[in-house]
């Protein structure tokens, strides 16, 4: 795996985020606190800069990048989640070229940190399905509409959702929007 593969799908991804800003902070404005839009684009464009500025030799140097910048950039519960993924995936990808393997590496790291099951409503329940299917090549756009549809009927118990409790059934979830644009941008580029 090269590292213009890995951009051919990270890349698009920064530019969804920065594109749907003020659709995700909408979306954390009626379960959160309002800001997951402008966190995540907030990470984007320094990680695009960052990678513009320093371009990686390689696929882990590439992810650690992306690690480092959103961690450092992002803040609240969704930084230091995705950021330990990315590091995590960073890992992985010095022993492997198997992108389920790669993607498992950061969802372990996501539930470590988070302490987040499936079925909480949080992004395990995009990534959870979306590395299930990739394990057998059956990542399609239906995987994800079906994550982001079953992630809305949840009620949230973990992060600040939570406080919301019941109210939070039938709201889309702001970081499971934010990861099924992630994976949508893999799913363009398999
Ligand atoms: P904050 O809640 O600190 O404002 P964001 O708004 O950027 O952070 O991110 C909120 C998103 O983070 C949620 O929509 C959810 O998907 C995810 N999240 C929150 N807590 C957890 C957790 N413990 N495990 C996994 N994901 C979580
Ligand atoms: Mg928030
Ligand atoms: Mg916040």
């Amino acid at each position: 795996m090269e590292v213009t593969d890995v951009l051919a799908w990270l890349n698009p991804w920064f530019d969804k985020l920065i594109e749907e800003k003020a659709y995700l902070s909408d979306l954390d404005q009626k379960i959160g606190d309002g800001d997951h839009g402008n966190n995540m684009a907030r990470g984007a464009v320094a990680t695009k800069e960052a990678l513009e500025t320093k371009a990686p030799t390689d696929v882990p140097a590439l992810f650690m990048t992306v690690a480092q910048t959103l961690m450092s950039k992002i803040g609240g519960a969704s930084g230091p989640l995705y950021g330990s993924a990315f590091l995590a995936m960073s890992g992985a990808a010095k022993k492997t070229d198997d992108l389920s393997e790669i993607f498992a590496a950061g969802l372990d790291k996501i539930q470590q940190r988070g302490k987040a099951d499936l079925g909480e409503k949080t992004m395990v329940d995009v990534w959870h399905p979306a590395i299930e299917a990739l394990k057998t090549d059956s990542l399609t756009q239906e995987t994800l509409d079906q994550a982001r549809e079953t992630t809305t009927g949840l009620k949230a118990t973990k992060g600040r959702a939570s406080y919301y409790g019941d109210r939070s059934i039938g709201e889309p979830d702001p970081g499971a929007e934010s990861s099924i644009y992630l994976f949508e941008a893999l799913l363009a580029t398999l």
